[in-house]
């Protein structure tokens, strides 16, 4: 048995970066920026009035200026401005050459073409220099998972293809005579798959793109049938069957196609039953069945393998730190990743911590990280946690 770390450190191993695509700008939400991007334009791309009101070359209170044009966004005033003369002037629009600030429209009385500033003038010369936002050559670094603001950015900077990292395709298998899919009717002595969805779903928020295969029953025959299905998968995750039961099949069907196995157990709960190898081109994951192994494993080892393929490291899920706020008590041979709550009183572990109860995980917002034979715990103790 191998320790979480180590799991991790040989995880990291097999994932391979996917590489990058360019996708248009609309689709580019939530990818992750696979190279450094660089403006071509400087915005503005000229002095802009930040302000609507006058662009005059000097102005002190109860000068009386010609008003001899018009600057708005996305129309200049073809000339210059001079002393004694005026341009009305619109947020956004050039400032002629020769102002030297923009007097805000509040700040002047206006009679047909002429203005008159008044007594209390404002500081500022409400010009947004040339490049002020950013210059051409202004970069947005990778890598980073882009966000609703550097999509703007990026808008702005006129980048309409973005390179991003192609997201990994994630086939996601699970096993067993017992399981159905959920809507179907489950016989008697059936349950439905429920790790598989819940699992999808975690894939898709960290930018991969998963499918779902047939689910694979009890016989060899059944598993290589489907594991013949993955295709062009740069991951490949079973679910269940990886114990040392009868019907475990995983390790010695995989292994019969050519898997070469790094691992099989580790150290920790819920979730000991965890295999990784590589099968052909696809790196593979054997996850357990019991629905809060399967899920627990998907935070702290498929979550960070999906993170690194993507190109954005390897490391370890985050972790936050939080004071209990009820005792624990002392913690085994195995790292232990509690289902509990946290509120502004602290965390709270649940009693009960079987790995087969979704409806724990589903009312839990935090996995307490306890470490090997870790002591008992008081109420007040800063532990470690990740946040769900
Ligand atoms: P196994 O590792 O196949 O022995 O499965 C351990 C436990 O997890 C058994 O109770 C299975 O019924 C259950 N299980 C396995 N796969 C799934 C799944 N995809 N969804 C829900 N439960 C599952
Ligand atoms: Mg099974």
């Amino acid at each position: 048995m191998i320790t979480v770390a180590e799991a991790l450190d040989q995880l990291f191993a097999l994932a391979q970066p996917t590489g990058v695509e360019e996708v248009p700008l609309l689709q580019a939400y939530g990818r992750v920026l696979a190279r450094d991007v660089a403006s071509t334009r400087d915005q503005p791309p000229f002095a802009a009035s930040a302000m609507d009101g006058y662009a005059v070359a000097q102005a002190a209170p109860g000068d009386v200026l010609c008003v001899i044009g018009e600057s708005a966004a996305g129309h200049r005033f073809d000339g210059a401005v001079g002393p004694g003369e005026a341009v009305r002037i619109f947020t956004g629009a050039p400032v002629p050459p020769g102002a030297t600030r923009v007097v805000i429209q509040e700040d002047v009385t206006r009679t047909a073409d002429q203005i008159t500033i008044g007594e209390r003038l404002d500081e500022s010369d409400n010009i947004r220099p040339a490049g002020n936002d950013f210059q051409a050559g202004s970069q947005i670094s990778a890598p980073r998972v882009l966000t609703p603001n550097d999509i703007a950015l990026l808008a702005s900077m006129n980048i309409a293809k973005v390179p991003v990292a192609r997201r990994p395709v994630v086939a996601l298998i699970s096993t067993g005579d017992e399981l159905v899919m959920p809507g179907e009717a489950p016989g008697p002595d059936q349950i439905i798959a429920s790790n598989t969805m819940g699992l999808h779903a975690l894939l898709r928020e960290l930018g991969a793109e998963p499918r779902l295969l047939p689910i694979a029953r009890d016989n060899a025959a059944s598993l290589k049938t489907v594991l013949a299905l993955i295709d062009d998968a740069d991951l490949v995750i079973t679910i269940g069957g990886a114990s040392v039961g009868d019907h475990d099949l995983v390790a010695p069907v995989a292994e019969e196609l050519g898997m070469q196995r790094a691992f099989y157990k580790v150290a920790m709960r819920p979730g000991k039953p965890l295999m990784s190898g590589r099968l052909d081109r696809a790196m593979m994951i054997g996850l357990p069945g019991n629905p809060v192994s399967a899920m627990v494993c998907g935070h702290v080892f498929v979550a960070p393998v999906v993170r690194a393929m993507l190109g954005l490291g390897a490391a370890p899920a985050g972790r936050k730190t939080a004071p209990l706020a009820a005792p624990l008590p002392p913690n085994g041979p195995r790292e232990h990743y509690m289902r509990a709550v946290l509120t502004s009183d602290g965390l709270r572990a649940f009693d009960r911590q079987d790995s087969s109860l979704l409806s724990v995980l589903g009312a839990a917002n935090a996995l307490v990280v306890r470490p090997v034979r870790d002591p008992a715990r008081n109420a007040g103790d800063t532990v470690q946690f990740i946040p769900l």
